[in-house]
């Protein structure tokens, strides 16, 4: 992202703020509403096209303020029709984007954070280390490029129908930075995405859990990935603060906030570490009778990792067990092959090879 120190970028803003600003400007607040629907549904960032506005306005907002977006430094198209962007975020580090188009609909995978602290066992992110949380306008940037850049469906709709916050980082961990972005998503005045239809993915912050389920009402998968907690304590290191029986507390109270509402829990198959039918049985007396479904999620592998996939036909076994014991599991079908884009492989390729420019093996930053 170009930055210029003095202007206020209104990009990432949410309508309160946006109304706030243009109070300061001594305007009504329809002007945010204004605003919003050039940014996000025509995809206009320059003050002077905003037609609607009157020139003086346009004048004083092109003294004080900006709509900076991140810049894309690289798209990847593979041949399955996925597509991957990487975005500067500075210091010759990059975040990534994937979209995966599908028959019905179409998934955006956004990232929320450089790298991530959590240091989960299995991700490449994870083994990255942390660096920093994204702002608001650079999550929303994400969304932005690939609404400008994919054409629409032979209906009309928008390439993009969903948003999972599936890629780099914990989103729950950058809380205050996603609450904007999820309002934008489904606000009429921007996105207008059903709440359905936006995914928060986290591995377990609970504390958040239970202030997302009164902030914005969103879809919620828990990346829960091992029966019990020994093992999830050495899968997902924030179990330690927060077990197993403490998350799921957390998200049946969510669940019960909203109804009709169904938590996903994500579950990565990994090669005799967490892929046996007893881990099956396990699985299924923590989520039976709950309103739960389980993903299972074909390990996706990287250098340097000790983990491998389990086998397509431990995996079919698994969720055969799983639907057997009566729950909802789906296999997630892996995409993007041809150009890493798979969960847990995203990395941003730029700070890799800034790495190994380094001789270093892993970023830690000094702190979140
Ligand atoms: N931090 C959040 C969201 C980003 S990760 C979370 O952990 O939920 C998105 C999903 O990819 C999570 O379920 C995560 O556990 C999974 N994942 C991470 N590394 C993976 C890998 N190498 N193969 C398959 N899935 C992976
Ligand atoms: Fe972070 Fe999610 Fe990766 Fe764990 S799986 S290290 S929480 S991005």
């Amino acid at each position: 992202m170009t930055a210029s120190a003095d202007k206020l970028n209104l990009l990432g803003l949410p309508q309160g703020s946006l109304e706030q600003f243009f109070a300061e400007l001594g305007e009504k607040p329809f002007r945010a509403r204004q605003l919003m629907q050039w940014i996000y549904q025509r995809g206009e960032t320059r003050f002077s096209a905003m037609s609607d506005l009157s020139l003086k306005l346009r004048e004083k907002l092109d003294a004080c303020a900006e709509v900076r977006l991140p810049e894309t430094k690289l798209r990847q198209d593979s041949k399955d029709g996925t597509v991957k962007w990487l975005f500067a975020s500075g210091f010759g580090q990059a975040v990534e984007t994937v979209f995966i188009p599908e028959a019905t609909r179409g998934t955006l995978c956004i990232s929320s954070q450089v790298g991530c602290a959590l240091d989960c066992a299995f991700c490449a992110t994870g083994a990255q280390g942390f660096n920093r949380n994204l702002t608001s306008a650079e999550i929303i940037g994400q969304v932005w490029h690939a609404m400008q850049q994919l054409p629409r469906r032979p209906n009309g709709e928008a390439a993009v129908s969903n948003i999972v916050f599936m890629g780099m980082g914990e989103p729950l961990a950058n809380y205050k930075n996603i609450i904007p972005v999820l309002e934008l998503l489904v606000s009429d005045w921007a996105y207008g995405l059903s709440r359905r239809r936006v995914t928060v993915s986290t591995s377990g912050i609970v504390s958040n859990i239970e202030k997302l389920a009164d902030d914005c009402n969103v879809a919620l998968a828990v990346s829960l990935h091992a029966p019990n907690d020994e093992l999830r304590n050495r899968l997902v290191p924030i179990n330690k603060m927060h077990p197993i029986s403490e998350l799921l507390e957390s998200c049946w109270r969510y669940a019960a906030k909203h109804s009709n509402r169904f938590i996903t829990f994500e579950y990565v198959m990994l090669r005799d570490v967490n892929d046996s039918l007893q881990h099956a049985d396990e699985l299924a007396a923590l989520l039976l009778g709950k309103p739960a479904k389980v993903n299972l999620i074909p390990f996706n592998p990287f250098t340097g990792n000790e983990f491998a996939r389990s086998s397509a036909d431990t995996i079919r076994h698994f969720q055969e067990r799983l639907r057997q014991r009566g729950l909802v599991a789906t296999t997630r079908k892996t995409r993007g092959d041809d150009i890493d884009a798979a969960c847990g492989q995203l990395a941003g390729k730029v700070s890799d090879r800034v790495r190994v420019r380094l001789g270093e093996k892993k970023v830690r930053a000094a702190s979140a």
